[in-house]
């Protein structure tokens, strides 16, 4: 494999957008610290070091995962902790080449510890205004509801997003349904998607990751998604994926976590090439850096470094991503000029 690497760019230079990104998950270990010392609170050894879900292809899987984000989540509590999120997010991101960050977060999770869910969103909100300003990556918030709690909470969830709904620094841009794919009855978040949709919040459910095609079909049918969280397993059936990409539906893959979590053994086996052959608008992201070590430039040099993307069709995957974000028009033109920037530098 004869390459040149001595002009390969700097993939951290490259302007992009990051399109899935998970509130806790978003943390670095010494974030997790932080909070965790501030609330005198211990650590299991897992969580505390090294990369607790890079295990054996046998030993991966969504249980796992969710055990250690739920002892993550308990040390993010109160404003000030909420604050510390939002601003490490977006630091971590901007340093990254990230000019637009579209953080998840279902606010249901903090509530308790700020006196409710429009507390807690507000809190959100303001901070990713102000982290904006102060790191010079535009954070938009995502709203996502949780497939483990009732889907009429999804609908107050929709409620209070769409009062907050804008495509700019501290706004939310979009609505989600995250969690274990296999909970619940995906039918049953269809009004929630439909309130959101007509206040202008397009859907990001996630779908296609851990479950296959019968079940993103479901999804796609049923809550109408503008991007899909993962999609990868659309590539199982070929005229699901191309009726995907004939919608417009882009889809935010995240390499990292497909391998950890066992959807796949490789990063090479990630279908990432097979869903830009269909034509898909592809945006990489990190999910949860807090539990897969791997933040987004990470799976930038994945695409590069395993799936063999040169500088050119890297630059193709960035101004996939920008269009596929929830910005406005002129900061998508904006964005997408440093991009032919970056490509023109050498
Ligand atoms: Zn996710």
């Amino acid at each position: 494999m004869a390459r040149q690497d001595d002009q390969r760019r700097d993939i951290v230079a490259l302007p992009k957008a990051h399109l899935h990104l998970h509130f806790t998950g978003s943390m670095s270990l010494a974030t997790l610290h932080q909070l965790a010392r501030a609330r005198h609170m211990e650590l299991p050894d897992k969580l505390a070091g090294g990369a607790p879900l890079d295990l054996p292809y046998d030993q991966r899987g969504w249980n796992k995962f969710q055990r250690l984000y739920d002892v993550a989540r308990a040390a993010v509590r109160g404003e000030s902790a909420l604050r510390t999120v939002v601003d490490r997010a977006a630091a971590e991101d901007a340093a990254e080449g990230s000019r637009r960050l579209e953080l998840q977060v279902d606010p249901t999770s903090y509530a308790s510890s700020v006196g409710g869910i429009e507390e807690a969103l507000d809190i959100i909100c303001d901070e990713a205004r102000a982290a904006s300003r102060r790191h010079g990556v535009q954070v938009g918030i995502i709203v996502a509801a949780s497939r483990v709690r009732h889907p009429l909470d999804a609908r107050t969830l929709a409620r209070f997003a769409a009062r907050r709904a804008g495509h700019g620094a501290g706004e939310v841009c979009a609505f989600g349904l995250n969690s274990n794919e296999r909970d619940g009855h995906t039918p049953e978040w269809e009004v929630a998607f439909r309130i959101a949709r007509r206040a202008g919040l397009p859907g990001v459910p996630h779908g296609g990751e851990l479950l296959g095609p019968d079940h993103l079909e479901q999804v796609v049918r049923h809550l109408e998604p503008a991007r899909i969280g993962h999609g990868v397993r659309a590539v199982e059936d070929p005229a699901l994926l191309d009726s995907m990409v004939a919608r417009g539906i882009a889809f935010e893959v995240c390499p990292a976590s497909n391998v950890q979590l066992g959807v796949y053994r490789e990063v090479d086996d990630v279908p990432l090439l097979t869903l830009l052959a269909h034509g898909a608008t592809v945006a990489l992201g990190a999910d949860d850096p807090l539990l897969f070590r791997s933040r987004l430039a990470d799976q930038y040099r994945a695409a590069r470094e395993v799936h063999f993307l040169d500088d050119v069709r890297l630059a193709g995957l960035a101004r996939d991503s920008i269009d596929a974000s929830f910005a406005s028009d002129e900061d998508k033109r904006r964005w997408k000029r440093d991009v032919d920037d970056w490509l023109a530098s050498t």
